[in-house]
């Protein structure tokens, strides 16, 4: 099937972080370099082949920049310094805007002013909300059940307006139109366990050189953010705060490991960031700086809440509790539909549609 060139291509990727891709002479040093691709997925070289071609649509189709886990082993030994491992971190911003059919993610990555003030909207809007509902935000008790019916709402809303319609769209443009390949239904079947098995352990990153910390920080921030998650949608979790018996000592435990993890390791990601001494970490785009310090936040200000509630110190809990729903509210509506956080999600899905295409018989 013939591919269309976009000769526009190339400014619409600038604005998604990417450098100038013409400096690379092909010499494949990145993808024999990178342990994980294959003969089926040879990237990243052959998506810089893609875009030198304005191949729109074979780089919407592609799966690669999600089986990229950005360990910058390529970035290292390219040459010429097109720095391909930084280039796959903007494909995957550009893909992400593609699958959002609200358009937003792409604004956002676009334009830094209108993403910078949809945080301050937000936060007012947060606040108008706060003090203009029928929950009186003097009584603490109505404070922090307001704020846990904020939260219920938030992910059930965004679960199932952006999500669930962007992991479709991730499907449709990666399977359903690439034309090139037929999959069968038992290969839907039997690849869910590479979904299953890579959401659950991450286990690509220990592939690259010198990984298994990193391997480590990711699989801990992703297992507590999951139990967080858990306890802010099944339970009101800062009932635990209050209780005595076995159930509450045992949330208070689990509440206070989750959120200390959450606030040290996302804190080692904002150092990692300002030092810049690994190569993933060189460059930096706006949302890449978000999204350590939004969940810094959210962890730190769960912790001091939860901290001073339990300690009686109701007027300090409830304040910093109306601080925790603001930055709560900004990472659900901005930052996980839109930008970073959205990464974990997408990539496990990657790898299942690689596996489907890997399993496939070619269309003649
Ligand atoms: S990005 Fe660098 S290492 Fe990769 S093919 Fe181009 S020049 Fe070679
Ligand atoms: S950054 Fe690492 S995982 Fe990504 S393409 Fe380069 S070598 Fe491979």
């Amino acid at each position: 099937m013939s591919q269309r060139v976009n000769p526009e291509l190339k400014e619409d990727l600038l604005k998604y972080g990417v450098k100038d891709w013409n400096d690379c002479f092909h010499c494949g040093t990145c993808t024999a370099t990178c342990n994980l691709t294959d003969e089926s997925f040879a990237f990243p070289r052959k998506e810089i082949k893609y875009l030198q071609m304005g191949l729109k649509n074979k780089v919407a189709q592609s799966v690669e920049p999600w089986l990229c886990y950005y360990c910058g082993d390529c970035s290292e030994q390219c040459l010429r310094e097109a720095e391909p491992g930084e280039l796959m971190m903007s494909l995957r911003r550009y893909l992400m805007s593609l699958y959002d059919w609200t358009g937003i993610s792409g604004l956002f990555y676009r334009n830094k002013l209108v993403y910078i003030l949809s945080f301050f909207i937000v936060g007012i809007a947060i606040m108008l909300v706060a003090f203009s509902t029928k929950y009186d935000i003097n009584e603490w008790k109505s404070t922090f059940e307001f704020g846990h019916l904020l939260e219920q709402l938030f992910v059930a809303g965004v679960a199932l307006f952006i999500i669930l319609p962007s992991v479709f769209r991730m499907y449709w443009f990666a399977i359903v139109k690439d034309k090139t390949i037929k999959v069968s239904f038992i290969a839907y079947i039997t690849s869910l366990w590479e979904l299953f098995l890579h959401s659950v352990t991450q286990k690509n990153i220990l592939k690259c050189s010198n990984s298994t910390f990193t391997w480590f920080r990711h699989w801990i921030v992703a297992v507590s953010y999951i139990v967080m998650l858990v306890m802010v949608v099944v339970f009101d979790w800062f009932q635990f705060a209050d209780g005595s018996g076995a159930g509450a000592i045992i949330g208070q435990i689990i509440a206070y490991l989750v959120f200390g993890l959450l606030t040290i390791f996302s804190g080692i990601m904002i150092i990692k960031r300002i030092s810049k001494k690994e190569e993933q970490y060189k460059f930096s785009e706006l949302s890449d700086w978000f999204f350590p310090i939004w969940l810094f936040l959210l962890a730190l200000t769960a912790t001091l809440s939860f901290l001073t509630r339990q300690l009686g110190i109701v007027n300090v809990a409830q304040l910093i509790f109306i601080l925790h729903i603001i930055i709560i509210a900004q990472w659900a509506l901005l930052i996980v539909p839109f930008t970073k956080w959205a990464h974990i999600l997408y990539r496990p899905f990657g790898i299942y549609f690689a596996c489907l295409k890997k399993s496939s018989k070619p269309v003649k």
